[in-house]
């Protein structure tokens, strides 16, 4: 049993423990809520060079309450059954907030893919995928994963493509795996999601007058100080919307290769641009490098972004964490004695189940666009754009007054599918945000924003539950 799976899987217990008073459910709805419902595990054999490799693989559907389910597949030399287990639970919840309607599952493969080549890896992606056909853990209408740490694009396209050779003739296979390629029935702005999603999160965050009271924390984005754990998808998307949109200034950032500080603020394009031609975020011009990665956690910031793997605040470096804000983009970044900690220290958590929601959110909407079989805005874009203009024009002609060629196309322009899917998440992402803030008002005694969204998920569960009984 690995200690590091078993911490986290403990974590997200804890933190539901915490959450279950509140909600005035009974004990064996609660036991029903949190149980999960399937756990495959597989050992299969993938031609490695001239020897046959055994991997371990898992997949588990937390909860059918909602189907599909719906999660991630992480290729890491970590992975072990109770993380998975804890990250399927943590998407059973995430979804309940943000009103995307299936269950939770997670899937793993206990790889490290550094060390596979291409064709390796598409093998034991394959491989992997027929597994999960063979025992009906895919599909449609039955669970529909999704990439996560060490996956995705590239892998997502071989799932679908093996899904399709095996399941022939499905019209709808496209569905059974979401954060495909654009071009292999993707959807624009998967990529960027869970980042844009986590700034939408922050930005409620700061706009929120008596929250920010609480730490003594000006309202507003702009200027504010921000720290990342990790460059990888989610990091960096976060940090270039929050610097872009946000006006925030990233003052350091960590990777597996070391961190790196700046008191004037770090262009994280760049950083990227660096990191690929060097091979490293150090050395990146106008910062310092830092003693070790880990000191990111404790730079004095306005918000902490851990946006790498669970487990990184714990009860050993948490007393050194000075931020006023911790964003958890990663599932599970703060153990849940630290949270304790913090609370105490009057530090506010947007907690990982909301913060990091923006992934699957917009992994609902490529369902929705598999499912339908055309892209967002294709029938509405060019009538919509006609109706803008010939209001634009009869205010002109009303009024008298010109209006330039370069605000028409602002004024009467139809939106697009990255329009669409923008406009979706941040609807998802605020909607939520002040869900959470009416739990949190109920008179329940509830004063941190985790619990609150638990309590708030677990409801929303627990009510399909009540309303559609138990068969047979
Ligand atoms: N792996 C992501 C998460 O942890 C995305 C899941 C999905 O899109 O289904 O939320």
């Amino acid at each position: 049993m690995s200690k590091n799976g078993l911490n986290f899987y403990k974590s997200v217990q804890q933190n539901f423990a915490k959450a279950a008073p509140h909600t005035k459910l009974s004990a064996g709805l609660l036991t029903q809520i949190k149980a999960c419902n399937s756990v495959y595990f597989v050992q299969f054999p993938v031609k490695i060079d001239d020897e046959v490799r055994v991997i371990d693989a898992f997949r588990v559907q937390h909860s059918h309450h909602r189907l599909p389910t719906k999660g991630g597949i992480r290729y890491s030399s970590q992975v072990n059954q109770e993380e998975v287990m804890a990250l399927a639970a943590l998407m059973t919840y995430k979804c309940a907030i943000v009103d995307v309607p299936f269950g939770g599952a997670k899937g793993g493969v206990k790889i490290s893919p550094r060390k596979y080549t291409t064709a390796q890896l598409e093998r034991i992606t394959r491989r992997y995928t027929t597994e999960l056909v063979k025992r009906n853990f895919i599909g449609p209408g039955i669970d529909v994963p999704a990439p996560d740490y060490g996956t995705g694009a590239r892998e997502m396209a071989w799932i679908y493509d093996t899904y399709q050779v095996l399941q022939s003739g499905e019209i709808d296979a496209a569905a059974c795996v979401t954060g495909k390629p654009v071009g292999q029935n993707g959807i624009r702005g998967r990529e960027e999601a869970t980042g844009r999603g986590v700034y939408y999160a922050i930005r409620e965050l700061l706009n929120d007058v008596s929250m920010m009271k609480k730490i003594g924390l000006d309202v507003g984005t702009d200027g504010k100080t921000m720290a990342i754990q990790g460059l990888g998808n989610v990091g960096y998307h976060t940090g270039r919307i929050a610097q872009m949109e946000g006006g925030f200034k990233i003052t350091s950032v960590a990777e597996f290769e070391g961190a790196i500080f700046s008191e004037q603020g770090i262009d994280i394009e760049q950083l990227v641009m660096h990191r690929k031609e060097t091979g490293s975020i150090l050395d990146f011009p106008g910062t310092s490098n830092m003693r070790d990665r880990t000191q990111t956690l404790e730079v004095a910031c306005d918000v902490l972004v851990p946006a790498a793997l669970e487990n990184q605040i714990t009860l050993e470096n948490v007393d050194r964490v000075k931020a006023k804000v911790i964003a958890e983009a990663a599932n599970g970044p703060v153990t849940s004695d630290a949270i304790e900690v913090l609370l105490k220290k009057n530090v506010i958590i947007l907690p990982d189940m909301y913060a990091n929601a923006g992934g699957v959110t917009v992994s609902y909407f490529e369902w929705l666009k598999n499912l339908s079989h055309m892209r967002f805005g294709r029938m509405e874009k060019r009538f919509d754009q006609k109706t803008y203009l010939s209001l634009v024009n009869l205010v002109e002609e009303k009024t008298g007054s010109v209006i330039s060629d370069k605000d028409k196309e602002i004024l009467a322009r139809g939106a697009d599918e990255i329009d669409l899917v923008r406009s979706g998440l941040e609807e998802t992402m605020v909607t939520a945000y002040h869900e959470i803030r009416d739990w949190m008002n109920v008179g329940n005694d509830i004063s941190d924003l985790r619990t609150a969204a638990f309590v708030g998920a677990i409801r929303k569960v627990a009510n399909d539950y009540e309303d559609r009984g138990l068969f047979p």
